[in-house]
């Protein structure tokens, strides 16, 4: 719903949210868990405002909010207030959105409970109890498919089955993650048997992350009308993963170790609320099949989508060393779904699997049909035979030790405010030491 809060017009007592291209102005308000940086402060949660976050905890002390959502706030995790659903949520967000406009009578109040993001550090937002990845974009599952399989690269459920995995929550990390390359099962060129090894083919995928707002009991699976009720938001997510690994290891039951080493996502959630402007009608290629009725609605066909832009770029040891920015490998749009996030939740729900506040479900790697939108090395390189080359003289076919990864995203819409998404930034180490 569009509502006072989307008003393109207002304005932040928080001059920094004011800027044209602020990724968080008033329109925006994500939410975050953070503390101050290098302290033994509890972690809490906390919105963002231009340059500052506001903390939760100090407000709820000013007393100038009192609402069950704010109550949700005072633990470490987002988690209560996700559990509340999307009608206390967007209350709260009206809430937070008036105290932050320029005309708010309590500035002085609320400039005590502001930390500046630059001196912040994030946890997880929430506990994320389970983890599931899709594969929702056509173009990254022809591509890929064509290099794992030559002769049928888009399976035949392709086009009926939202196709996902049900991926490891314990090692997804907040933006800032580093993690060791990781060591594996591995079929060299040219032989039949594996050998234990560092991993040779390490990629990333450049992805949306989906957290499920209110879960449904076990046995009642979320309707297509009821599914966005059960979103809390969207973050950026990157899903690290070893390819010469997987290649051995994926059939036939799907990826394993090779992605359940790392997966980076960005601190700030954009809520469901804050989107509601950029949402656009689901449409399919001509010639593509219609989804089955439990998979449809009107409402999905007509505002279904989401566009998102969204963008990767690369940093190597070198290039931070000689002070050279990061580099942009590729940028693609969500609107590259083949399925919407409503039917993400209705399929995984359908069997009758309860979702669960802070689970969080992985878009799948957003590729488009151009040249210059593949979310993935491996879709760049062509499964590593035409390396990038770097501004600096360096080339990847896929990462090497020190590279940083950074994804970022945002949304514009003529007649609104653009809203951005932060970034989720990793890097990979050298292998921890092991047996080869
Ligand atoms: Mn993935």
């Amino acid at each position: 719903m569009i509502d006072e809060t989307h008003d393109p017009d207002l304005l932040s007592w928080v001059e920094s949210a004011n800027g044209p291209e602020a990724d968080f102005p008033i329109q925006n308000l994500p939410f975050a868990v953070l503390r101050r940086n290098g302290t033994a402060e509890r972690f809490r949660p906390a919105l963002a405002i231009g340059d500052q976050a506001l903390d939760l905890h100090e407000l709820h002390r000013t007393g100038l909010i009192r609402s069950s959502a704010l109550d949700a706030c005072m633990g470490s995790t987002l988690n209560p207030l996700m559990a509340l659903g999307a009608a206390v949520t967007a209350g709260f967000r009206r809430d937070l959105s008036r105290l932050l406009r320029v005309d708010s009578k309590h500035v002085k109040t609320l400039e005590t409970c502001l930390i500046p993001l630059s001196q912040v550090e994030y946890a997880l937002p929430c506990e994320i109890g389970d983890y599931t990845d899709f594969f929702t974009s056509i173009h990254h599952a022809t591509n890929t498919g064509r290099l794992f399989r030559p002769d049928s690269p888009l399976l035949p459920n392709y086009r009926w089955v939202p196709v996902g995995y049900h991926g490891r929550s314990s090692s997804i990390g907040v933006s800032g993650q580093t993690f060791p390359r990781p060591r594996g099962q591995i079929v060299l060129p040219g032989e039949e048997s594996p050998v234990f090894e560092a991993c040779r083919r390490l990629d990333y995928e450049l992805e949306l992350g989906i957290f499920v707002g209110a879960g449904n009991a076990q046995g009642q699976p979320v309707q297509m009308d009821d599914a966005a009720d059960h979103v809390f938001g969207l973050c950026l997510l990157n899903d690290w993963s070893a390819r010469d690994i997987q290649a051995w290891e994926y059939q036939p039951l799907g990826p394993f170790l090779a992605k359940n080493f790392a997966t980076t996502i960005s601190p700030w959630i954009v809520t469901s609320d804050a989107l509601a402007p950029f949402r656009v009608p689901w449409t399919r290629a001509d010639g593509e099949p219609d989804a089955l009725p439990h998979l449809s609605s009107e409402s999905n066909r007509t505002q279904g989508a989401i566009d998102v832009h969204l963008e990767v770029q690369i940093q190597t040891a070198s290039m931070r060393s000689q002070g050279l920015p990061p580099y942009t490998l590729s940028r693609s749009n969500f609107t590259d779904s083949y399925w919407t996030v409503s039917q993400l939740v209705a399929h995984h729900t359908s069997s009758g699997c309860n979702l669960r506040a802070g689970d969080l479900l992985g878009s799948g790697t957003m590729s488009g049909a151009v040249a210059g939108s593949e979310g993935a090395l491996i879709e760049i390189t062509r499964g590593g035979a035409n390396p990038v080359s770097l501004p600096n003289g360096e080339t990847r076919a896929f990462l090497e030790d020190g590279d940083t990864v950074i994804l970022g995203g945002y949304c514009a819409r003529q007649g609104f405010r653009r809203i951005g998404f932060g970034t989720a930034v990793g890097t990979v180490l050298p292998a921890a030491p092991g047996a080869a």
